[in-house]
């Protein structure tokens, strides 16, 4: 971070520079903290620029130019997402910045950082990844502008854009650009075809000469720009396209835009089991880096969970997890979480509790499809019903939990980044679940009362989430616990009517819950639920009623909402029996969702 941690070193320059909208926190949750450390594993002297001053570019150029790239993210979240609620109110606060301020990054941060980059450093190679340049590394709907924007690779005019989990293309464009002996006049043709990366080409014949090159009549052709701007159903096709290459993970694809074509390389191997386990071995210290004054309040809530997988089997329609990191769980060990919590017992800030064991959702540990996921074509493995082919065992799930709580040292395990209900064919491995794992609330994500909603969400019928609230209640009674389920909701998802939000109510108040906070439907970039947000249909095509303008979303949020405004600082929705205050864990869940935008 600074000059004179490089000295200590003995590191006269960098080898690649990471410059992140996020505060620096040497954490595994953290893409910057994990690539630096994931880099510096592999050789490389990883420089990071955190939260910039984008005024000027001397801020960016504090660390010298780098010998390779620099690396250039928004942060955990999309800058815009991370800056307005759903009702384009500006935020107040901000959880990935000392001190919990808003107004440490610019809006379309990745832009302008690779702006401030090639001003800092003419010439040298810029490569953009994290979850705003994923997302938008295709034509994409832009909510806060209500307009189609072209690939943000083309926007900022970087040499390569990293989507999804970005280590094996980060270190690969390392030992490319180290390869070519920094003759940047060869930058674009060295970095073609790197598996997990969308580059831009004016024909296709540079495409052909690689090496790995696919057949033309391989290259899915998405619509192109143009097209997609004249007819707004063409974002969906593009959208089920993208979402197809990331599940099945071999093909090329490839878009027109203004006559400069982006191509899309098929995304990269997932990490495997040893890869990840030495990844989340690396010397964390989890700590937001000592130069900041303030607590970032992110890193607070996250110090001690552990990320037991990758990946999430469900396909939901509004949700960039299975985008970004895809279907396929790829899991840690049982031994190396063990190592990892059993370190934290003896860090100084450890306090007792392990508050979250999981990934993008708790209970898929150990998840694997038995079928050959490169033929499938499946939107989602758990919708409309659980595939057959997928595979987890639960009473493994629970067996790690238990273990972990016997370490010496760990006083509570706690499970709080929410489960999936609809996997559970072991009731006696949910009921200890629920019994010995959930810290009092247990989130979880029905998301809606209407099944033709659901539908549309590709979330599990209402139904099964009535049989889990029921199992919850009779096992947390049996168990003597008082515990809540804090069921999240989200109001004006297209498709969604008035009366849908209606009915949704009055089961809430039959029950005698009241939401304090309802999220209100983000069209956030690059997913499906976007596409059928701006094109009103369904990804069949079929036509669908939406609330687009912020008065119809209003409306339909005050279904719920009838005593609020619009949410101005909160992400993520709860509903509550009875007000128990927030615990970390709960906190927690927000921020692990906000993070995955
Ligand atoms: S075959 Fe089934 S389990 Fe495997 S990826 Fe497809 S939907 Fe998922």
């Amino acid at each position: 971070m600074t000059r004179e941690e490089m000295a200590q070193r003995g590191w006269p320059e960098l080898d690649v520079l990471l410059v992140t909208g996020d505060a620096y926190v040497d954490h595994p949750s953290f893409g910057a903290a994990l690539l630096g450390r994931w880099l510096g594993a592999k050789g490389y002297r990883v420089g990071i620029v955190a939260q910039p001053a984008w005024d000027a570019p001397a801020d960016v150029a504090r660390l010298g130019r780098p010998r390779l790239f620099a690396g250039v993210t928004a942060g955990a979240v999309d800058s815009m997402l991370a800056h307005y609620t759903a009702f384009r109110k500006k935020r107040s606060d901000d959880a990935y910045t000392p001190g919990g301020r808003a107004g440490a990054r610019p809006n379309r941060a990745t832009i302008v950082y690779t702006n401030l980059v090639r001003q800092a450093f003419p010439g040298l190679p810029v490569v953009i990844g994290g979850v705003e340049a994923s997302l938008r590394r295709a034509s994409h709907y832009d909510f806060w502008t209500d307009k189609v924007r072209r690939s943000i690779l083309l926007d900022s005019k970087a040499d390569l854009l990293i989507y999804g989990m970005g280590e094996r293309a980060i270190l690969e464009t390392a030992r490319r650009l180290e390869a070519a002996a920094n003759d940047i006049t060869r930058t674009a043709e060295t970095l073609r075809g790197i598996p997990g990366t969308a580059f831009a080409v004016s024909s296709l014949s540079g495409l052909l000469e690689l090496p790995n090159a696919p057949a033309l009549e391989a290259l899915v052709d998405l619509p192109s720009h143009d097209a997609i701007v004249r007819e707004p159903p063409k974002l969906m096709t593009a959208t089920l396209a993208l979402e197809q290459q990331v599940h099945q993970g071999t093909q090329w694809a490839v878009q027109n835009s203004g006559g400069r074509l982006v191509v899309f390389a098929p995304p990269a191997q997932p990490l495997g089991t040893e890869e990840l386990d030495a990844l989340y071995s690396l010397p964390f210290t989890r700590r937001a880096h000592p130069s900041y004054a303030e607590e970032v309040p992110a890193a607070g809530m996250i110090q001690f969970s552990v990320t037991s997988h990758r990946g999430c089997a469900g396909g939901c329609t509004f949700c960039s997890i299975a985008l970004h990191q895809g279907r396929t769980i790829r899991s840690r060990s049982a031994e190396s979480l063990e190592q990892e919590v059993r370190a934290f017992t003896t860090h100084p800030d450890w306090r007792g509790s392990v508050s979250d064991v999981g990934g993008p959702t708790a209970n898929m540990w150990g998840a694997r499809c038995r079928a050959d996921h490169r033929t499938c074509r499946r939107a989602d493995c758990l919708t409309p019903e659980l595939c057959p082919h997928f595979v987890v065992d639960e009473a493994e799930n629970l067996r790690l939990l238990r273990r972990l709580r016997g370490i010496e040292g760990v006083h509570h395990v706690r499970v709080a980044s929410g489960i999936r209900y609809d996997l559970g064919r072991d009731r006696t491995s949910l009921r200890a679940l629920i019994t010995e794992f959930v810290g009092g609330q247990l989130k979880v994500a029905p998301e809606h009362r209407s099944d033709e909603v659901l539908r549309l969400m590709r979330k599990p019928s209402f139904q099964r989430f009535e049989e889990f609230l029921g199992l919850f209640e009779r096992e947390s009674r049996r168990a003597g616990k008082e515990q809540y389920i804090i069921p999240y909701l989200i109001s004006a998802f297209p498709g969604c009517t008035d009366d849908d939000m209606r009915t949704l109510a009055r089961w809430l108040r039959e029950r005698g819950w009241k939401p304090r906070q309802v999220q209100c439907f983000v069209p956030t970039p690059g997913t499906v639920a976007t596409a059928m947000y701006h094109a009103g249909i369904d990804p069949e095509g079929r036509p669908i009623p939406v609330a687009r303008s912020d008065k119809d979303r209003l409306r339909q949020h005050h279904i719920l909402m009838p005593d609020h405004g619009a949410p101005e600082k909160t992400v993520q929705s709860h509903a509550r029996p009875r007000d128990k205050g927030r615990g970390a864990a709960s906190k927690q869940r927000d921020t692990r969702r906000k993070r995955l935008g």
